[in-house]
């Protein structure tokens, strides 16, 4: 037998998670939240357990609802996702067109790439300048095969943001037939006020991502969201699986927008324990990018100290995210966990030797 899948699927690499060593213990490699998320949407979703022999609400019309309330947004603009990945999935299986070209930056989130390439385009990285998007670089990188322009602001796995003036630049200078994608996966985490950006997807070719994965503590529930045009929703909705967020999911996630005092405290304690991290490594010799998100990218100069870093951590039990597959071989990104994992990841990394 010779089942073959088509030879773009087959020539392309599956998209690398971090390699937790067979671990299931909550590591400092995936970005998750150092906290829990709020109580009531912890017993929102045990409420809602009840309700799962029906299929959930295909439009998460009281999700809508409650988003546009706690962002002040029009909920006939909002579509969500079972994660963000969802999103960027379907968006860009949608609109990079085949051979078309996804112009993102160096250090752009990579499931980005890995859409590029179930759509048979091309992933076109404009160079940031020292771990920052560089806007002008983006604009002297387009082409006219440009189809989407991908941006993440914050960026992972940097930290590092840009001003949101530089995204309306952009956006401004760009062809206005190239879709642009604002993914703020870690927009709760910076302090600029996100209205200007909701504000382009009324010109129609912008689209805005966000997530209750990171600042509502929601990772494994599985909720994106993002404020579309509605010509371009119309058409990544044909690609979303319907029923993409469980009755468990939307009541959690329904729970935790109205619980936004919560997440406003995890942002400000994560916040607290990332800079008190980042101020002591640096004390002790390291190298690290300053950030606007819940992680730390961590410069070690070379691959060896890497190697002989994770080596030591792994033996405590802590696990960084190995960016090598980012062109960041000498890094490593360190997400911001409980204190006390913070505090012992610090240890180790100070009695490295080559530190003083
Ligand atoms: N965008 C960025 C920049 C991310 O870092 C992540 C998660 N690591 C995502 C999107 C996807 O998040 P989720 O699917 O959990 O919403």
């Amino acid at each position: 037998m010779n089942i073959r899948a088509s030879a773009r699927i087959e020539a392309m690499s599956a998209f690398a998670l971090a390699d937790l060593g067979g671990h299931d213990v909550p590591t400092l490699a995936q970005n998750e939240s150092a906290f829990p998320p709020s109580p009531h949407a912890i017993a929102a979703g045990q409420e809602a357990a009840a309700r799962s022999p029906l299929y959930p609400d295909p439009d998460w019309t009281v999700l809508r609802n409650t988003l546009a309330a706690a962002y002040n947004v029009d909920r006939d603009l909002i579509l969500c996702g079972n994660g963000s990945m969802d999103l960027i999935a379907c968006t860009i299986r949608a609109f990079a067109h085949e051979g078309g070209e996804v112009l993102a930056t160096s250090y752009a989130y990579n499931f980005a790439a890995a859409a590029t390439a179930q759509a048979g385009a091309i992933f076109v990285k404009a160079a940031e300048t020292d771990f920052v998007v560089s806007i002008d670089n983006m604009l002297a990188a387009v082409t006219p095969a440009t189809r989407v322009a991908f941006l993440c602001n914050p960026g992972n796995p940097t930290g590092t943001r840009i001003a949101n003036s530089e995204i309306l630049r952009l956006r401004a200078a760009l062809r206005p037939d190239i879709l642009l994608i604002v993914d703020q996966a870690y927009g709760e985490f910076d302090e600029q006020d996100p209205r200007s950006i909701f504000d382009l997807v009324g010109e129609g070719n912008t689209v805005v991502l966000r997530t209750l994965s990171k600042a509502y503590g929601l990772a494994g529930a599985r909720i994106g969201w993002g404020l579309f045009p509605p010509p371009v929703a119309a058409q990544v909705r044909k690609l979303q699986n319907s029923n993409n967020v469980t009755v468990v999911s939307l009541a959690m996630a329904v729970a935790a927008l109205e619980d936004r005092d919560y997440m406003r405290l995890t942002v400000t304690r994560t916040a607290a324990i990332r800079d008190r991290f980042a101020d002591r490594l640096r004390a002790a010799g390291y190298n690290v990018v300053p950030s606007s998100t819940n992680f730390v990218l961590i410069r070690f100069g070379d691959v060896e100290a890497v190697r002989l870093a994770e080596q030591a951590l792994r033996q405590e039990g802590i696990i960084m995210r190995n960016v090598g597959g980012y062109g960041l071989a000498d890094c490593l990104r360190a997400t911001i966990g409980p204190e006390s994992v913070m505090e012992n990841a610090l240890r180790i990394l100070a009695a490295l030797p080559g530190r003083r």
